[in-house]
């Protein structure tokens, strides 16, 4: 069988779609409850928090994106760091690989790494992300309306959000790609991918030349093409979805509950891990169809995941009774299995599962 096969037929995406859903079980509902609150409860939460009369605009779009760009960032991570140190077997089920965490396989790289991390996240988020909004501060402009009175409704949220998300993916696809071509990889995408086995700190972590136009660009640019179309609060929502995004990409978790991989054809944090791991293929963000349309799914991540299913169909059919460790790591298996990209038939013609 070939290893890679990009070119699936609509039906083996559904069934690999319908699949993909159904196994989340509990996660299902809860990435559904998520999204729900999300786009149905945070709306009216404006109502009551906005203020009512905006002076000055420059100033306001400037702090509150800011503000709120360092606040997620830093929540997001301490969540994650409790969840690394916690160790608790509820979370770790979901994690992606069987492999120690960074910092406990190698201590020593770990601190090098932790440091060079922080220092250049400083440089990115302290001054460099600043300064690319300085001019709305400076000119006392906003892209964004602004005002309490047009405050956004739940059909304008959801849709500037959902055409927001396949921008950036676009965006991000082509940056991405081209920050792995040959000439340029080591001048600048090589800084990113020194977390090989990722963990949420990494997400922001780039070349400052890839922090802006590989970034904060390819996530900026659906709003900024919609402009005063879009409620500054919407873009401050779709800032808090795209941070988060990133993170739980890099987290090092598949967590089944993360509304992300409600979309159709998402992408997911072991997608992006195996793009950390392998170097190559996989670049999109939010879904995959990018790589597909243009065959750049990993090669050996469909191998991995043949080996993964063949893996757990031997388990399953041997009917022995597992020890403790093979049950864990079956179900960290089966875990995987919902992520993966859906593959051809096989040589038999039987649907791999
Ligand atoms: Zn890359
Ligand atoms: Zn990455």
């Amino acid at each position: 069988m070939k290893a890679n096969e990009p070119e699936l037929s609509l039906e083996d995406i559904l069934d690999y779609e319908k699949k993909r859903y159904v196994k989340k079980g509990f996660g299902l509902f809860f990435a559904s409850l998520f999204t729900l609150c999300w786009f149905f409860l945070v709306p009216q939460i404006a109502t009551l928090i906005w203020p009512s009369k905006i002076e000055n605009e420059g100033s306001f779009f400037f702090f509150s994106a800011y503000i709120l760009h360092e606040s997620v960032f830093i929540f997001n991570n301490f969540a994650m760091w409790v969840i690394y140190k916690l160790e608790c077997p509820f979370f770790e089920r979901y994690k992606i690989h069987d492999k120690a965490w960074p910092w406990k396989e190698d201590p020593e790289k770990w601190n090098k790494l932790i440091k060079e991390t922080i220092s250049l996240l400083f440089v990115n988020q302290v001054i460099i992300l600043p300064l690319m909004s300085i001019v709305y501060y400076l000119k006392n402009e906003c892209p964004f309306r602004f005002d309490f009175d047009s405050l956004p409704s739940v059909f304008e949220v959801i849709w500037q959000t959902v055409l927001s998300m396949i921008i950036e993916d676009f965006s991000f696809y082509w940056s991405h790609r081209f920050l792995h071509w040959d000439k340029i990889y080591a001048h600048i995408h090589k800084i990113h991918h020194k977390h090989i086995n990722t963990v949420s700190i990494a997400s922001e972590y780039a070349h400052p030349v890839e922090f802006v136009f590989g970034n904060v660009l390819t996530s900026s640019l659906g709003p900024l093409i919609l402009g005063k179309k879009m409620h500054l609060f919407t873009y401050l929502m779709w800032m808090v979805l795209r941070i988060s995004e990133t993170t739980d990409g890099h987290c090092g978790y598949e967590f089944s509950w993360s509304p992300y991989r409600l979309l159709p054809m998402s992408g997911s944090s072991e997608y992006h891990n195996y793009h950390h791991l392998s170097f190559k293929g996989n670049y999109a963000s939010f879904f995959t169809y990018m790589d597909r349309i243009f065959g750049t799914v990993n090669v050996r991540y469909h191998e991995f995941v043949e080996k993964k299913k063949e893996y757990v169909r031997k388990v399953r059919k041997s009917g022995k009774e597992e020890t403790k460790e093979g049950v864990e790591s079956r179900l960290i298996s089966e875990k995987r299995e919902s992520s993966y990209a859906p593959v051809k038939k096989n040589n038999e013609g039987n649907k791999e599962d």
